[in-house]
This record gives C-alpha cells, structure tokens and sequence, in this order.
C-alpha cells in the first residue's frame, strides 16, 4: 500500500489526515506530531483554556477512537530531515520512516524577545498547551503579569489573565494595539475596553531589557521607565517553520511556498496550514495566513490533491477573537483599503462593526458582537456584490 506521511499534527494535520479518508485515500496514513498530546485546538489557548475555563481533554479535535477507527497511524516524533531523492524522512527516535505522499503540516513558532533578560525564569511565550499549562501554574491572583504585544494573542491573553484576578499591563511598541490588523477606529474600541476592564495598556512602549535575579522582576523601557513585573508573557508574533523544507531545497518565501492546489515546488509533496504561503489572486500576492478556517481549508485541498483530484483553494479568509463577553469575527483581507465606513457606535456600545472598502468594493470587515453583520460580509465579499455605504453603515440596525 501506499503511505502518506503528514507532518505536524495539529489543525493542518488532523484535517489533512481526516481529508484523506474523505477523498477514499485507501493506502496507510502516519501522522507525526511532537507534541506529545491528541492534536487539540489552539485558540482556546489564549482564551477558555487560560482561563482554566476548560481541559486538554475539552480541546481534542478529534477522539482518539477517531483515528483508530479510520486507520490513521499516530507517531510521537520529531522530523529532523527530509530525503527527497530516497522518499524517506529520518525521526528523532533513530528511525526512518518512507513515504509515497508528503505533507507539511509544521505551523509556525513564536518570535522570541530580542532583549537582554528574556531567558530568565518567568518568561513565557503562549504557543502550546505545555505554554499555557506554564503560565496557568504562575498566573495566581493578585500577581502582576507584563504582556508584551497588543496583537490578538497578547490581548486575549490580557482578558484571560483579568479574569483569573492578575494586575495586567499590556505593553505595545506602535501607537496602537492591533496596528497592524484593524483600523484606527478598532484599536481604540478595544483599547477602550480593556481600559475600563483594568488592564494597563501602554503605547509607544518599546522594551529595552528584562531584570531580576532568578526570576524577572522588572520589565525596563527605551523611555527609562521600569514596570514591576512577577511574570511577563511575550506576543509578538509567530515565524513560520520551514526549517525542514528549506533543507530540502522546496521553495520557501515566508512559508513553504505552495499553488492553488497546495502543492509544493515538489508535486509530491503539499503543505497546509500557518508554514505554507500561497498566491491569492484576489489579492494580487503571496500571503501566510495564520487561522484555523485556512489551515482547514489548505489541508483539504491537499488531500484532494494528493489523492489526484483537483481542487483550489478558494475560500474567503476569515478569522475570530474573543475578548471579555466580545466576539470579534472578521471576515476578508483588509490590505490596502482606502475607505471605512462604521456600522454602530465604537465610543459608546460594545457592539459595531467596521467595513473596509477598496475602491468602492467591500474587502473586508471587523464585526464585534455583530454575528449578522459578519455572514452579510461573508458573501458581500467572496460574491464580489456592489454595496452602498449608506446602506453598510445601517446593517446592523435592522
Ligand atoms: P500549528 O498549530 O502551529 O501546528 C504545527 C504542529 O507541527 C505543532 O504541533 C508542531 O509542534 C508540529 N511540528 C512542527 N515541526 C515538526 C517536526 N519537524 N516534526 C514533528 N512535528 C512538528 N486562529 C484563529 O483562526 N482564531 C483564533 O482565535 C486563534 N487564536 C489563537 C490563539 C493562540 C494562543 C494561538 C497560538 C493561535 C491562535 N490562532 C487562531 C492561530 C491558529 O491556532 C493557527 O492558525 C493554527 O494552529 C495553524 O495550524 P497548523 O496546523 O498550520 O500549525
């Protein structure tokens, strides 16, 4: 029989490998993880899971009779190297394992702070649940935890830790939290709202060093200020792993490089998920999106692929955030957008939604606590329909 190898077993892989059996792949399946754990959800790491609102076991995506029932092989293992000549991977357990199919499923891992101080113990980044089950363990009432980056991560992380009864200071180095995602008008709602729900939110802040003993205590700024920290979380983005393909000589360009049917530069070889990058048409470029909806949708057009049917990857991106009782969803790619018009009062309410438009044409949209507002959005932008602002800024009234 033939064997397809997946490596990586989180969103991408578990799709991919449940894909597989859905597109009648008969041959054997091995998926390669290293985390030692069920391929679990990541998202409610930052958010439920921190909050010791729910278990690992709560997190699963699939059972583990799941992958029995359908013949998926789990291994423990880390893949060191890729041997495209002989079809063979070499494992950190000694062994080597063949393949006919190959898929890349690594994801991606945090930036590290780039300061003096940030080995010391109380450090943590927030990537794994063996992460959160780190920080849960420091994370006690009355502590004052340190957050570098007021991105998705950091903030949701912010919002966790309030909840538990930390002392929260959120530290962004831009002028703005959520800079490089949202609209003006979006940051200073959230900033708003953390605000009001007690956490410290310092723009303009850029950390120049960590001090303390055998732990951080104090986190000091480019400005001189210190800011008394007992554990400090870091936010600060994720860099794609594509260490592996590298070696193997695939096309790497911010991510394994993959086409609409997610191969890579070797047909034999697909990639999904938060390593791979890939050519979107609609928005004239290469983009390496970092959400589950599209590392689901890559790993299924890289089964279909694999099993020899020809598949696109096509879905409209989107992507969600949930902070305190808001559920922010956001629906498209707001690059490049020239114009916003707002739906709802971002000052005032803790619901509204901001529409980005490009040359008239609605391309993407911030809906918070707005679930009506995202699927109008949803089909407003992967139809490509005209809008009329005056009717934008009134949807979510009716
Ligand atoms: P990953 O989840 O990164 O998984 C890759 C796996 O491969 C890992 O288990 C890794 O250890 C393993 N691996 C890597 N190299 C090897 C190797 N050589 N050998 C064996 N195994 C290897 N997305 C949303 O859409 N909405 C959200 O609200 C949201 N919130 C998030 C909150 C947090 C805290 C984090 C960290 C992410 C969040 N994301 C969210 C992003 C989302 O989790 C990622 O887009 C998604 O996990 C990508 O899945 P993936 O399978 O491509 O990669």
């Amino acid at each position: 029989a033939q064997r397809a190898v997946i490596i990586g077993a989180s969103h991408a892989g578990a799709q991919l490998a449940a894909s597989l059996r859905q597109e009648r792949w008969t041959g054997e399946i091995v998926l390669i993880g290293d985390e030692s754990a069920l391929p679990y959800q990541r998202p409610p790491l930052s958010k439920a899971y921190l909050a010791s609102k729910s278990t690992l076991k709560d997190l699963e995506i699939r059972s583990v009779e799941f992958y029995s029932k359908h013949g998926i092989q789990l291994l423990d293992a880390t893949v060191e190297a890729i041997d495209r000549s002989a079809g063979s991977l070499s494992l950190s357990t000694g062994d080597a394992l063949t393949y006919d199919k190959l898929a890349l499923c690594t994801g991606a891992r945090p930036r590290r702070l780039p300061t003096p101080g940030a080995d010391l113990a109380g450090v943590y980044y927030l990537r794994t649940a063996a992460d959160v089950g780190l920080i849960r363990k420091a994370a006690t009432p009355g502590r004052r935890a340190v957050i570098v980056g007021g991105g998705y991560i950091g903030l949701e992380t912010a919002a966790s830790l309030r909840a538990l009864g930390l002392e929260v200071t959120v530290l962004e180095a831009t002028e703005r939290v959520l800079e490089r995602v949202t609209a003006p008008e979006v940051s200073a709602f959230f900033d708003r709202i953390h605000r009001s729900e007690g956490v410290d939110i310092r723009t303009g802040a850029l950390v120049e060093a960590l001090t303390g003993d055998s732990r951080v205590r104090e986190v000091v700024l480019a400005s001189g200020e210190s800011i008394p920290a007992d554990l400090l979380i870091v936010g600060i983005g994720v860099e794609p792993n594509v260490d592996l393909a590298a070696a193997a000589d695939l096309a790497v360009d911010n991510g394994v490089v993959i086409d609409d049917h997610a191969r890579t530069s070797d047909h034999n070889i697909v990639a999904a998920g938060d390593c791979a990058s890939h050519d979107m048409a609609r928005y004239g470029r290469r983009i390496r999106l970092e959400s589950v909806p599209s590392a689901a949708e890559q790993a299924k057009v890289a089964a279909a692929t694999i099993c020899g049917k020809p598949k696109e990857i096509k879905a409209l991106p989107w992507f969600w955030s949930d902070q305190y009782d808001l559920k922010l969803q956001i629906a498209g790619l707001n690059t490049g957008y020239d114009e916003v018009v707002l739906s709802g009062n971002p000052t005032r309410d803790r619901d509204f939604t901001c529409y980005y438009l490009r040359s008239a044409e609605l391309i993407a949209a911030d809906c918070i606590n707005r679930p009506r507002d995202f699927m109008f959005s949803k089909r407003v932008i992967s139809q490509q329909l005209p809008i009329d602002r005056a009717e934008l800024s009134l949807a979510g009234a009716v």
